[in-house]
């Protein structure tokens, strides 16, 4: 099988002719989800960026096995070996049991993927359910001598790793200077050294998630399992690991030393990372007040945001940017992005009432062309949607008469539309709920309104009836002075 496609590969920091292992088949894997929390931008730029990659070599008639895991054993705060596991958290706050709390939020992220098309993966392994795996990969790091058990926990020894192995490559880190960057150990810790990370952790007493092991009662370290799933279903070296660039350091570098410390060869050919998101200029966080979730984009409700924008728009703007290339979210960028859904839509549309001639004054060849390199260049689909985009001044020269097109050539240009719009970069005609969203909540505002006349009027009698048939809609109003809150439940 042969391909023109070249990928950048983080790890070599160059772009490189992609040669699968074991051609037809091609072993793709990408870090999902951990589910304590609702998905957000920065889940639907990672999502859709592998589901572009999955697509694409799949419409280059590769089979590809594409597993995407789910983080649901309950890791600390940022990694650390201190504090609160992540889901026992949210499950004490909601008084739900800890699995409730996973499949709660891995429901939601499912339904969240479907509303983006993202295509579901091959296979989705959650790191519960291959505790053993796990368990069997820290007895070959530590037979290897790479870990060390401390008071039932083991760590990964990046020291004794180094001293044989450079670490640090993926992420081009000098292991000097991430020593000097260290914190220094304060005498509690039970690691020898700042950079070394857990394989396994004794779980504390009120730790619900634990398993039992030979170390002790506890739960697997947050890297350990991407290495043990992505090889038990795609082999011991495999095509492509992807990820969002956050995760290039520690978690990308961590799995590579455990691989060869456990495995002894790194699995990965090509490490593919996407770039962030940022909002209005800002990097997206919790703490900034800026932090929007997917279904606050899909219903309009969040500070930030003018109005609701349908999923295919926001599918839209993540591929209206290469992938390696930084993305600011802001409304004049939505807007923008629901122009350019419309007008490719529309004269996709068009093109079924285009009537063929006996010449052809239009060069769809060229046009093709144009959009399979965009593709082979690391998947620009920025350039590819420009190419496409483009082409629609001549679709509508030809729907008016001004230009002609041969029989041929029109079949030629529906299926070019037809593969890249919809089964390459997975765009879809826009589905009425995000303009339904948004009529729904301009309508709400309209009744209160209308409730707040009859309240100045003293009409309460009303006033009380429309409060009392929006509550049984599911909308709860919150009277404030100069107007009211509400809410859809
Ligand atoms: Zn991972």
């Amino acid at each position: 099988m042969t391909n023109n496609l070249f990928v950048y590969n983080t790890l070599t920091r160059k772009k490189e002719r992609f040669e699968p292992i074991n051609p037809p088949f091609v072993g793709l894997y990408a870090c999902g989800p951990t589910v304590y929390g609702d998905a957000h931008l920065g889940h639907a730029r990672q999502a859709i960026t592998f589901d572009v990659l999955y697509r694409y070599l799949q419409h280059l008639d590769y089979r590809v096995r594409y597993v995407r895991n789910i983080t649901d054993v309950g890791h600390l705060e940022d990694d650390s070996d201190d504090g609160e596991d992540k889901i026992l958290k949210k499950a004490r706050l909601e008084s739900l049991e800890p699995m409730e709390v996973v499949q709660h939020y891995m429901n939601r992220y499912h339904q969240n993927m479907e509303s983006l098309n993202v295509l579901p993966p091959s296979i989705e392994p959650r790191a519960s359910g291959h505790i053993i795996e796990q368990q069997e990969l820290i007895m070959k790091i530590m037979k290897a001598g790479y870990a060390y058990e401390v008071n039932g926990s083991v760590y990964f020894d990046v020291i004794a790793y180094n001293n044989n192995h450079p670490y640090g490559q993926l992420s081009g880190r000098k292991i000097e200077d991430l020593l000097s960057n260290t914190r220094t150990l304060d005498g509690q810790s039970e690691k020898k050294n700042g950079l070394d990370f857990a394989l396994w952790k004794k779980a504390g007493p009120s730790h619900i998630m634990r398993w039992p092991s030979k170390w002790s009662d506890g739960y697997p370290g947050w890297h350990l399992e991407c290495s043990a799933m992505s090889t038990k279903y795609l082999g011991m070296q495999f095509d492509i690991h992807g990820g969002g660039m956050d995760l290039l350091f520690p978690h990308h570098e961590c799995e590579i030393a455990q691989n060869v410390a456990g495995y002894g060869q790194p699995s990965v050919r090509y490490w593919i990372h996407n770039n962030m998101i940022t909002i209005n200029g800002q990097k997206m966080g919790r703490s900034l007040g800026n932090f929007i979730t997917l279904d606050q984009l899909f219903e309009g409700n969040h500070k930030i945001l003018e109005r609701a924008y349908g999923p295919m728009v926001i599918r839209f703007f993540i591929l209206q940017a290469h992938y390696r290339s930084t993305l600011d979210f802001s409304n004049e960028a939505m807007q923008a992005s629901e122009k350019g859904l419309m007008r490719l839509m529309n004269s996709i549309a068009k093109l079924k009432s285009i009537q063929p001639s006996n010449s052809s004054s239009i060069d769809v060849d060229a046009l093709a062309k144009r959009c399979q390199k965009a593709m082979e260049d690391d998947m620009n689909t920025a350039k590819l949607l420009g190419h496409l985009l483009s082409g629609i001044t001549q679709i509508n020269n030809l729907a008016e008469g001004r230009e002609t097109i041969s029989e041929e050539g029109l079949e030629k240009l529906i299926t070019l539309y037809h593969s890249w719009v919809f089964d390459v970069l997975g765009l879809e005609l826009p589905s009425a709920s995000g303009k339904a969203n948004e009529i729904t909540g301009k309508l709400i505002e309209i009744i209160l309104q209308l409730r707040s006349d009859a309240k100045s009027s003293r009409n309460f009698e009303t006033a009380d009836r429309i409060r009392n048939e929006l509550t049984n809609l599911g909308i709860t109003v919150k009277d404030r002075k100069d107007g009211a809150d509400w809410e859809i439940n």
